[in-house]
């Protein structure tokens, strides 16, 4: 019950467990089309332009950021914690310029001030992440679309502890390329990464003036493979598809078809409302007050004066097998983490979490004021 992974769906494992097919074989290429179409369903896109990346989460991010990037270009980052860090790591590393925008922990950013830092800076892309794992915070997107075309400017989202949990909308949005993680709200196992271009992205990869620096997570490349750009472009064999994970991704998307995204985010939300109705009651807060910035999907709770947050954590690990997570960063020790995540978003396993925050805290001494 931390950020993830989440325990995955028995489907989904079972589906990991069927033989192989060959990576290049036909009915391969069939399964990796159904997966696209599932990935337009949950990035709620008719962009043909969507794939798995082979890696986690953070090879999406890198992907990202270095193949809509180029050396000396500008690359403008929203710090709300780890991720806009590591995204802005990732580009340096290309030579990429970064600027940030700096947000305290626990908060997000208006879409005004967005929108003037675009038209301050004019630069190439904008990363920010929808959901912030280490904070807790959800940003908004809705309402930069316009400005950034005006700029000339690629909007890039990470949505990998968010996807499925929370609303997203790729096409209304105007994002230009969005990636997620398998092993959060879409209960598969770690492993591959789903992600989605739109046209202007994709053109923006056609367009570079130098190939992407990494081969392998190279997009014209990845999006070859994936059929983006048949009958003109045949499939090549970049890299082996990673068969058995994406047999898993497959059926993770069809038990999300299955449920219906309206029905995902308001299981969510209602398990989650159920989480916080027992951590106040035990006198536990929210370390993210403003309900517009809430992430329901990972939880910050404000560690009490006098409380040892990891004490806490094994305790829960020891007597009830649930994982209840520190913070990350700067919040380490300030707050605990508990996520409400795909097939984990279940009553019984809050009920559970909640068990456990309250024996912790009665070890500890610790009572409501
Ligand atoms: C978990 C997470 C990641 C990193 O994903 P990995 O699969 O660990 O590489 C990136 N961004 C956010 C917002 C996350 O929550």
């Amino acid at each position: 019950m931390g950020p993830g992974p989440g325990n995955a769906n028995p489907r989904v494992l079972q589906a990991q467990a069927l033989p192989l097919l060959g990576h290049m074989h036909p009915p391969f290429f069939s399964i990796m089309d159904e997966i696209r179409g599932g990935l337009q369903y949950v990035f709620q896109t008719s962009s043909p332009y969507t794939a798995l990346i082979s890696g986690t989460g953070h090879a999406a991010m890198e992907a990202s950021v270095i193949n809509l990037c180029e050396r000396g270009e500008l690359l403008l980052v929203v710090r709300h914690g780890v991720w806009g860090t590591r995204a802005a790591e990732m580009a340096r590393r290309q030579g990429v310029r970064v600027e940030f925008v700096e947000v305290e922990p626990g908060c997000v950013v208006p879409i005004e001030t967005l929108k003037a830092k675009l038209r301050e800076l004019r630069p190439k892309m904008l990363f920010t992440v929808q959901g912030d794992s280490s904070t807790g915070v959800l940003q908004p997107l809705e309402g930069l679309a316009e400005t950034a075309r005006e700029t000339g400017t690629l909007l890039a989202v990470d949505t990998v502890c968010s996807l499925g949990g929370v609303p997203f909308f790729f096409d209304r949005w105007g994002i230009d390329l969005v990636y997620s993680g398998a092993q959060k709200c879409l209960a598969a196992p770690p492993g591959s990464a789903p992600i989605a271009l739109s046209r202007r992205a994709v053109d923006a990869v056609a367009a570079r003036k130098t190939p992407c620096p990494s081969y392998y997570l190279d997009l014209s490349q990845i999006g070859a493979y994936w059929g983006w750009f048949l009958p003109e472009t045949p499939r090549p064999y970049h890299h082996t598809g990673m068969v058995s994970t994406w047999y898993g991704v497959r059926e993770a998307l069809a038990v999300v078809a299955e449920q219906g995204l309206p029905a995902m985010w308001a299981r969510h939300k209602a398990v989650d409302d159920e989480l916080w109705a027992g951590l106040e009651e035990l006198g536990l807060e929210r370390f993210v007050a403003d309900d517009d910035a809430f992430l329901l999907t990972v939880n910050t709770i404000v560690v009490p004066e006098g409380v040892d947050a990891a004490k806490l954590s094994a305790h829960a690990m020891q007597r009830f097998s649930v994982e209840i997570s520190g913070g990350l960063g700067p919040l380490a020790g300030k707050v605990w983490r508990v996520g409400i995540m795909g097939y984990n978003a279940q009553p019984i396993n809050v009920r559970m979490v909640l068990a456990a925050f309250k024996e912790g805290l009665e070890a500890q001494g610790w009572k409501k004021q």
